[in-house]
């Protein structure tokens, strides 16, 4: 214990350096495909190694592989941050080491995953009384929903297999994982339907209303539509009020994809963002995307719990108890159940809800005056509205132009962004989702832009 008392502390030390001097490091790790690999033994060792050995080959070999997602000028994808509570709470979690499985081996960690769930419902303005768990991702969660969806119409599945003639609905910018979890549930690509979207890629719902209609007449049965508050290329938000009506009339399951825009829900002025979402029948959102949760925790809501246990209990009798506890293994596909919840309660505590709002207004504030900005300066282009805290523009001219800028951005390793293609158009996209990005940061990143869209005139 003496070893890990003297590197814990520099450890923690070591941390705390990183988080305050993120600067030292380029925020693109330049390292070759197999560097990482031939820098290090082919072979494990026989004897042990100290800490101390190890942590330098961490910091010569590894750190040097690393992309620093939690740094400010990490601008890519969908940007977060491990927040320095979290991250004390995962030291304790896996201290702890428990796996929660049913409720008696390890009541706290199935009672804090309800107790912070239902805050979180409460501060988004949900239903309080809608069942929610934790799983890894977004992807499982959307797979989950798919699967209670098609419990609904079809509880037979887990008995005697899936009927082929199920049919899903889901806008064109859907994320990828709503077609995974159909394909990986064996509903088939071919029984997925891509609904066209406006010019501000929302699904259009009387595009919707057409394809239910043509797979009913065509003898297939509709179960399932996928709305997506905040597309993963434009943040773009589905009309979720029409669709639900457009799901209630003809009995479809409705499930949100809200991965990323979720959290904004936090921030009362941007509650609207989950218009219509409660009366979905699943909703997912990533706090490990947008409320300073490290990965991995994502939300799982379910309005019809009775339908997702339909789906999934099974229960051998290694594990049978006779407590009144509530036992998550009953509502998914994993057992073992990580002690997550601890990194979220500590995170919604330690900044409250005020703290939060306060973080994601003021990073949509800042996205908002950087898009403003650019939309003002001919050199630019804004492909879709910037309402949260993604900005999808282009330097005027070709596609091959904005390539260009991309890799110079990138390369300067002073800042990651990342590109999509949008109506066939390649874009270049900014997030903003790391709390310690700050107005000084996009500061930095407009004179960059303007230097290097300068040189290539
Ligand atoms: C990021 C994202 C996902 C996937 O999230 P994972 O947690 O990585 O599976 C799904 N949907 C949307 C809209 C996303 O933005």
């Amino acid at each position: 214990m003496r070893e890990f008392r003297e590197f814990g502390h520099k450890m923690i030390d070591w941390v705390a350096d990183y988080l305050e001097s993120p600067e030292r490091y380029s925020v693109l790790s330049t390292v070759k495909p197999n560097d990482i690999i031939d820098g290090l033994p082919a072979h494990g060792p026989e004897q042990g190694e100290t800490i101390e050995h190890i942590f330098e080959d961490f910091e010569r070999i590894i750190l040097p592989g690393i992309t620093h997602w939690n740094h400010p000028r990490f601008l890519a994808f969908f940007a977060n941050t491990s927040s320095p509570p979290a991250i004390l709470a995962e030291l304790l979690a896996t201290a702890l080491n428990a796996n929660g499985f049913i409720w008696k081996v390890s009541p706290a960690v199935t009672e804090l995953e309800v107790v912070a769930l239902r805050w979180l419902l409460h501060w988004f303005g949900l239903p309080r009384d809608w069942f929610g768990m934790i799983l890894d991702t977004a992807s499982t969660a959307t797979l989950h929903g798919i699967a209670a969806a098609r419990a609904a119409i079809a509880p037979e599945t887990r008995d005697i297999g899936a009927p082929n003639d199920l049919v899903l609905y889901m806008s064109d910018q859907a994320h990828s994982s709503v077609e995974k979890g159909a394909m990986s549930l064996g509903i088939g690509r071919r029984n997925v339907r891509s609904i066209g979207t406006d010019s501000e890629f929302r699904m259009l719902p009387e595009l919707l209303v057409d394809a239910i209609q043509k797979d009913r007449e065509a003898g297939l049965r509709p179960f399932c539509v996928v709305a997506t508050v905040g597309t993963t290329s434009t943040a773009s938000i589905d009309p979720v009020p029409a669709i639900a009506d457009v799901a209630e009339r003809e009995g479809l399951w409705l499930h949100v994809d809200a991965a990323y825009a979720g959290s904004a829900a936090v921030v009362p002025e941007f509650r609207w963002i989950l218009d219509g979402c409660e009366r979905a029948d699943s909703l997912v959102f990533n706090p490990h995307k947008w409320l300073m949760v490290p990965v991995d925790c994502s939300v799982f809501y379910c309005r019809r719990p009775d339908v997702l246990r339909h789906a999934f209990s099974l229960v051998p009798e290694i594990l049978r108890t006779s407590d009144s506890g509530l036992n998550l293994m009953d509502y998914g596909i994993p057992l073992g159940r990580r002690f997550r919840a601890l990194k979220l309660w500590f995170v919604l505590r330690y900044y409250g809800h005020e703290g939060l709002a306060q973080i994601i207004r003021e990073q949509v504030a800042m996205t908002r005056d950087l898009r403003d900005r650019m939309a003002e300066d001919p050199r630019f282009e804004i492909c879709a509205p910037a309402q949260l805290s993604v900005i999808c523009f282009r330097q005027r001219g070709t596609d091959e132009a904005n390539r260009l800028l991309l890799d110079a951005i990138n390369g300067s390793g002073r800042f990651y962004l990342s590109s999509t293609l949008v109506g066939g158009r390649y874009i270049l996209r900014i997030a903003i989702g790391n709390m310690f990005t700050s107005r000084a940061t996009l500061e930095e990143l407009w004179s960059l832009l303007d230097a290097l869209v300068a040189t290539m005139e």
